[in-house]
């Protein structure tokens, strides 16, 4: 048993490295998670007030 192992915070899993602190299938679907929220931010940088209160009204529907 190698005692350089590390429990993923987020699934709890043994790893035996990390990566941005997380084992690597915690970490490609953070970044996957973070280009997608990256993505929706710069979508939403670019809307009107009007389209953001169109995408508001939809969203709490
Ligand atoms: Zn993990």
């Amino acid at each position: 048993m190698s005692d350089k192992q590390f429990n993923c915070p987020q699934c709890g899993d043994h790893t035996e490295a990390l990566h941005e602190g997380y084992c690597e299938a915690c970490c490609t679907s953070n970044q996957a998670a973070l280009d997608d929220h990256n993505f929706q931010h710069d979508r939403w940088a670019r809307l009107s007030s009007t389209d953001r209160d169109a995408e508001i009204k939809r969203a709490h529907r």
